[in-house]
């Protein structure tokens, strides 16, 4: 095998999800799906979590939201509610409704011409704070003259759930506890994944678990979910004071040998860990050794400094590891290079091969 190919831990998925359900015991978890399941693929994450229960699942654009009805007709998993994001276009109605997805109305125009046809039951999110999507919260009284049968739930997003401390949490949290009153009849959606974490207030009757459960937020019982596993593709050996790869950005302080791998900015490796990465190696009895990213990150390669690895642990391999759990997985790989596990997880390239790992 030539080629990166991500391994996912089902039993680690199962196992966030189980943890945030406790985290939000009177709560629905509904799973956040979008972008092909952040990348982790569709078909291994749906399947196993309305295993696991889920019966709620979110997406960005109705066309996930058919694959994920499909993928759960194809598993005889009993009509669960699926939510697009994005909310609709009028042409788009009819699928809408032919695959009984739910949109998330958030503009005035979407609200009105929704409701004023017969087209089922939508989600209507409200603007607390985030400015960025939802209905001004001036709209709520109007709104609250509908017919509440007609709304599955009302929600919310926090822009700053990832800083307890933010001020906004509470002003957006007051903000829509103001607007909920109106709707006493309609299930209320607060809290994603970091949302969760703060407490039981910033939950509601529906929760939308994303990052967590494919386990991109810190907390002690929150696992690893994702690997990358790539080829080795060849050692050589160079001298003091030669450089590595394009820029001449490394330059070998001491005679080195240089690993490469076959796993680069076109599979999704982030051209910000040229430098500054890290991969591992692992034998068969376990044994791990770190293994840097020097030079800059190719497109399909990356080149490692594999100075000090044993002979013996060269001998047996065939592939590195990166973003292993203990290198800090996703969530310490994302700050070396500067950005956020969201955006590591949804950068793998939907090409390739998903190996599911554990026994969920
Ligand atoms: C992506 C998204 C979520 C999930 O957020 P996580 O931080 O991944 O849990 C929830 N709600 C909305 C509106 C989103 O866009």
């Amino acid at each position: 095998m030539r080629l990166p190919r991500v391994h996912i831990d089902t039993e680690s998925l199962i196992a966030n999800y189980r943890t945030m359900q406790g985290l939000a015991p009177a709560s629905v978890c509904g799973a956040v799906v979008k972008a092909n399941g952040y990348g982790v693929g569709l078909l291994p994450v749906v399947p196993l979590l309305a295993g696991a229960g889920c019966r709620l699942f979110y997406v960005a654009s109705l066309d996930e939201g058919v694959a994920v009805r499909r993928l759960l007709q194809n598993y005889g998993v009993p009509t669960p509610d699926i939510a697009v994001f994005h909310g609709y276009l009028p042409e788009e109605i009819p699928v809408y409704k032919q695959y009984a997805i739910l949109p998330v109305l958030k503009t005035p125009q979407a609200l009105s011409s929704w409701f004023s046809g017969d087209h089922g039951p939508a989600v209507v999110e409200w603007d607390t704070g985030m400015h960025r999507c939802g209905l001004s919260p001036a709209l709520a009284e109007e709104v609250s003259l509908l017919d509440p049968q007609r709304l599955h739930h009302i929600m919310t997003h926090l822009a700053a759930a990832d800083d307890p401390d933010h001020p906004l949490n509470v002003q957006q949290k007051e903000y829509f506890i103001h607007i909920a009153r109106l709707f006493p009849r309609v299930p209320t959606s607060i809290g994603a994944s970091h949302g969760i974490l703060l407490g039981p207030e910033y939950h509601g009757r529906y929760v939308r678990i994303g990052i967590a459960l494919y386990g991109g937020v810190a907390h002690p019982d929150i696992h690893p979910v994702v690997q990358v596993h790539a080829p080795i593709l060849e050692m050589r050996t160079i001298a003091a004071g030669q450089s590595v790869g394009y820029g001449a950005s490394y330059v070998a302080p001491r005679p080195s040998r240089i690993m490469t791998v076959g796993f680069g900015y076109a599979d999704g490796y982030l051209r910000s860990f040229s430098n500054t990465g890290q991969a591992l190696i692992q034998t068969k009895d376990g044994t791990c050794f770190d293994l840097p990213v020097v030079g800059r990150v190719s497109m399909d390669v990356t080149t490692l400094d594999a100075t000090d690895l044993p002979e013996s642990m060269m001998a047996e391999a065939d592939n590195v590891v990166f973003y292993h759990p203990q290198q800090g997985g996703i969530i310490d790989a994302a700050h070396r290079a500067g950005t956020i596990p969201y955006e590591l997880l949804t950068s793998l390239q939907p090409t390739l091969a998903r190996w599911v790992v554990g026994d969920a």
